[in-house]
């Protein structure tokens, strides 16, 4: 299974110049690599100005953040997955925490979201993780488990491989406290558990399943290597481009 390396640049950088030359360091940082596909995901402002026709079969390839359920119509300051098609982005991230968090998301939106994105051969992102009080409380299993099923409510055996998991326990992400590998590689584990119980193991195996929280140059070799991610999302490191470079070549 090929790598997939995911770079989230949140709400950053604030101007298009600084978007560019992170970009562009980045796309020489990863011109000879060829076992593992990395996307960036910008802001969606800086998508069309970083995928030019010239770049359009060039690595890294681009993703998006967010989008909307519809493909166009009455939806006032949404982006759709159409137009995201249409530049030529291969992933959109789903149900990021922040945005569960700070824009109400919900699994119900998120399974809209999902279904018109596959239906437009774009690959989901599909984000899930538990909070520190969950983790606390010993649920989660429960909270992994919700999000699974109703996030990927009536999707067919043959959709799901389509999509892409990323494992990202919330007090991980930008804290710096990255999680341990042995709980990643039995968070893993859970997930593919969680998988087979709703399609069936040979589904669960060959899902692509990412880590992400405070992954950096240092500890991003140990993921693949040591927990068995097939691949990790990375925030804070992936807006500086020497760590990101060194991540992808430390995996
Ligand atoms: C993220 O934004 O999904 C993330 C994992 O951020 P960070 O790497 O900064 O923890």
């Amino acid at each position: 299974m090929k790598l997939l390396l995911v770079a989230n640049w949140k709400m950053n950088p604030q101007d298009l110049e600084e978007a560019k030359q992170l970009f562009n360091s980045v796309k020489k940082g990863v011109k000879n690599i060829k076992s593992t596909e990395v996307v960036i995901c910008p802001p969606f402002l800086y998508l069309s100005n970083l995928l030019t026709p010239k770049t359009y079969n060039l690595k890294p390839k681009l993703g998006a953040q967010d989008c909307f359920w519809e493909e166009n119509g009455a939806y006032t300051g949404e982006i759709s997955p159409a137009m995201l098609k249409n530049l030529g982005v291969e992933y959109i991230i789903l149900g990021h925490s922040e945005r569960r968090r700070f824009l109400a998301e919900t699994n119900e939106m998120l399974n809209k979201k999902i279904k018109k994105v596959l239906f437009l051969n774009i690959k989901p992102i599909l984000c899930i993780g538990e909070t520190q009080p969950e983790k606390e409380q010993g649920i989660k299993e429960q909270v992994l488990a919700k999000q699974i099923k109703e996030g990927l409510k009536g999707i067919t055996r043959e959709e799901i491989k389509n999509i892409v998991i990323a494992y990202e326990p919330v007090w991980a992400i930008g804290t710096g406290q990255n999680c341990l590998i042995d709980e990643t590689m039995s968070s893993i584990l859970l997930i593919r558990k969680i998988i087979s119980r709703f399609y069936n193991r040979e589904i669960a195996k060959k899902l692509k399943i990412l880590y992400g929280g405070s992954v950096t140059g240092e500890n991003a070799a140990d993921y693949i290597k040591e927990a068995g991610a097939n691949g990790l999302l990375i925030g804070g490191a992936s807006l500086k481009s020497e760590e990101f470079v060194k991540i992808i070549n430390s995996v």
